[in-house]
């Protein structure tokens, strides 16, 4: 049976940092909706343009658009062995679409840690983000900063502010948050699903969290 894990979380809360070591130890493939709207925007398609303009404002961009991407990258061979998603699902419709969709590939969501932090942290960690432009590896400023400023640690290549990282936007998208996918936190509680950690831990803590998680 394939493994589907599901990270819950505002944003800034470190989903993004913590897929990427996750996926390295448990060998399945990082899954981000986000990086694979910017990927879109990067090759200036349809959907990426579709997509823009929905990001930069710290909206969603519509649940049809966002299923039907992740349902072309979940068929792909290199998923056949289980998933780590991260940002999707973001709504209950996209959560029950998930549903269905895993119930075709004869699996279903096994876990779902939930990474939390307050409103302030959340902030601070997003406004002093950097990203990189190859493959979207993550610092901050003062928690993660790269070796040399302005140049990624794994990649060598630029890092850059995104977007909707500036203070108007981050504030709308935790506002979305709260009002869009924070009801998928009770949704997976009563599946039973939901485990709860500490985001405002240092990185390596937080993995260590959900490595004890992954292997209940
Ligand atoms: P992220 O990189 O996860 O912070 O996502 C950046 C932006 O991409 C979000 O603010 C949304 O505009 C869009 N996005 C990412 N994932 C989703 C999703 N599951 N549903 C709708 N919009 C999404």
């Amino acid at each position: 049976m394939p493994t589907y894990i599901v990270l819950l979380g505002p944003p800034g809360v470190g989903k993004g940092t913590q897929a990427k070591l996750i996926a390295e130890t448990t060998g399945l493939p990082h899954v981000s909706s986000g990086d694979l709207f910017r990927e879109n925007i990067k090759n200036e398609t349809e959907l990426g343009k579709l997509a823009q303009s929905f990001m930069n404002k710290g909206e969603l961009v519509p649940d049809d658009v966002t299923i039907s991407m992740i349902r072309g990258r979940l068929s792909r061979p290199d998923c056949k062995g289980g998933a780590l998603l991260d940002g999707f699902p973001r709504t209950t419709v996209q959560a029950d679409s998930l549903a269905s969709l895993l119930a075709e590939f004869d699996g279903k969501v096994n876990y779902v840690p939930y990474i939390t932090a307050s409103e302030t942290t959340l902030i601070e960690r997003l406004s002093g983000r950097w990203t990189c432009k190859a493959q979207g590896h993550v610092f901050h400023e003062k928690y993660n900063p790269p070796q040399r400023t302005g140049v990624c640690d794994f990649d060598g290549s630029q890092l850059y502010q995104r977007e909707d990282d500036r203070a108007e936007t981050v504030t709308r998208r935790i506002q979305v948050y709260f009002a869009q996918t924070a009801p998928l936190i009770a949704h997976y509680r009563e599946g039973g699903l939901l485990s709860e950690i500490d985001g405002a831990q240092p990185i390596e803590k937080v993995t260590a969290d959900l490595l004890v998680v992954l292997r209940k």
